[in-house]
């Protein structure tokens, strides 16, 4: 057994593929893509989203398995993949930088522009913790309030480490 997760949806697996160009994305490695890394492993809760993958050859996968690759590593090459792919939207490069400046954990953010943020959620990095109704009155206009995910905290933490440009408009 090679560890592989046989469970991951298709969808799932083809978008990881597709964000490392079916190429393992390790120095100097050029494999094809093989198996797909949880970086917070699922025996500590690491969730099977999009954030928590890394698509590798099955030799990085298993080196990465038994301890041979620090976990950081992989969050800090998937951030890196993230910005030169320009997976993100202009708002969600600004919540990012904000982040990973440790600006906090959580934001508000406009109800009616879910778009604007739906592939750091989709990814598993925030999750919205819930609606504010008119008769709490805890924010304003329409604003809902939203935080990072554990992974999304230490998404934010290598952001800057893999050489992210600057946001520097916040
Ligand atoms: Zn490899």
């Amino acid at each position: 057994v090679t560890g592989e997760r046989p469970d991951l949806p298709a969808r799932l697996k083809r978008d990881l593929a597709l964000e490392t160009g079916y190429r393992c994305p390790f120095s100097r490695c050029s494999f094809d893509v093989q198996n797909y890394c949880h970086i917070v492993d699922r025996a500590k809760g690491g969730p099977d989203v999009f954030g928590n993958l890394l698509a590798a050859c099955a030799a990085h996968h298993h080196m990465h398995t038994v301890g041979q690759i620090p976990t950081h590593d992989l969050r800090v090459l998937k951030a890196r993949l993230a910005w030169e792919g320009n997976r993100y939207t202009l708002t969600e490069l600004r919540y990012l930088a904000r982040f990973a400046h440790h600006c906090g954990t959580h934001f508000g953010h406009s109800v009616g522009d879910e778009q604007g943020i739906r592939n750091i959620t989709r990814d598993g990095y925030v999750e919205r913790i819930g609606s504010v109704s008119c008769a709490e009155g805890a924010a304003q206009n329409g604003q809902g309030q939203w935080r990072l995910t554990n992974i999304g905290r230490l998404f934010a933490m290598a952001w800057s480490e893999s050489g992210a440009p600057q946001m520097t408009s916040l």
